[in-house]
């Protein structure tokens, strides 16, 4: 194991905690674990930092890969004696992603199947906090799309802590200061057994086109990726100020749920309105 790499990151974690007031040891935090490197090795650090947590995994119904995150993570949090537990969106919505026949928008249905079972997870649970492991560069790639046509009232998305409201809990990312090489050469510097399968639907999204541009852009200008993301979490109060009118949730008009328009994403596939219709679109 790469023991002063490991340090590096978890002193990085730490400090990402103390900067954003991410949480306390007294907190009830939730871990959402995928069983790629990221939330694993987030959960290593968080084990280190003797800060108490619960690992929370959905199985999301995409084949192979849902099959291959549950083994690894009930592995892992097994040898580790990190508490978990594992759910499964069938059971929690009555939706597998598998059978959504939602095209190119899969992702984002996906997003909000896992928002919101994450969510409800964790006010059942009496968790205060749910943390995510997105890496500097997973929320510079998100910044950056969300830059593409000056979405400013989205880009309060991209900071490290987005506070409770809304019935949603404080949702915190510790890795936003860890870059996401770091990670890998940790993860297999320790031999972790992540996730190796990709989700075919990720190719569909336009996240991966996002990584590619910043990657291109650190090569060309070493340092790029993190002076883009670091110098943007830096203005945290200016973004916070920013009006957020697409955040303004209501009642979904069907099942109840906060919704940004009046009949939310998991409604409109049930009643198969997904891939005709944008969201928020009348
Ligand atoms: Fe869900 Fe898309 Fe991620 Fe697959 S790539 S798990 S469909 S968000
Ligand atoms: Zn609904």
């Amino acid at each position: 194991m790469n023991s002063s790499l490991f340090q590096k990151i978890k002193n990085k974690v730490n400090r990402a905690r103390r900067d954003f007031q991410m949480f306390e040891r007294s907190d009830r935090l939730l871990l959402a674990v995928s069983g790629g490197k990221d939330s694993l090795v987030l959960a290593l650090v968080l084990k280190a930092l003797n800060q108490p947590f619960g690992v929370l995994h959905i199985d999301l119904g995409i084949d192979p890969v849902s099959n291959e995150s549950g083994r690894k993570v009930r592995a892992f949090c097994e040898r580790e004696g990190i508490q978990y537990e594992i759910v499964s969106s069938q059971n929690e919505q009555g939706l597998q992603v598998d059978h959504l026949n939602t095209g190119t928008k899969t992702c984002a249905v996906c997003g909000t199947i896992k928002r919101r079972i994450f969510n409800a997870y964790a006010r059942q649970h009496g968790y205060q906090v749910l943390a995510v492991a997105h890496n500097l560069d997973d929320e510079a790639a998100m910044l950056l799309a969300n830059n593409r046509e000056w979405q400013f009232d989205y880009l309060q998305k991209s900071l490290p802590v987005l506070a409770a409201q809304n019935g949603f809990v404080k949702r915190v990312k510790p890795l936003c200061y860890v870059r996401e090489a770091d990670i890998l050469e940790l993860a297999e510097s320790l031999q972790l057994d992540v996730v190796r399968s990709r989700c075919s639907y990720s190719q569909n999204g336009s996240r991966l086109k996002y990584n590619s541009i910043l990657a291109h852009a650190d090569q060309l200008m070493p340092g790029f990726v993190n002076r883009y993301y670091l110098s943007f979490i830096r203005q945290h109060a200016l973004v916070q100020a920013i009006p957020a009118p697409r955040d303004t949730l209501q009642p979904c008009q069907i099942c109840g749920q906060s919704s940004s328009a009046p009949i939310c994403r998991l409604c409109r596939v049930e009643r198969g309105e997904w891939a005709r219709r944008r969201i928020g679109s009348p």
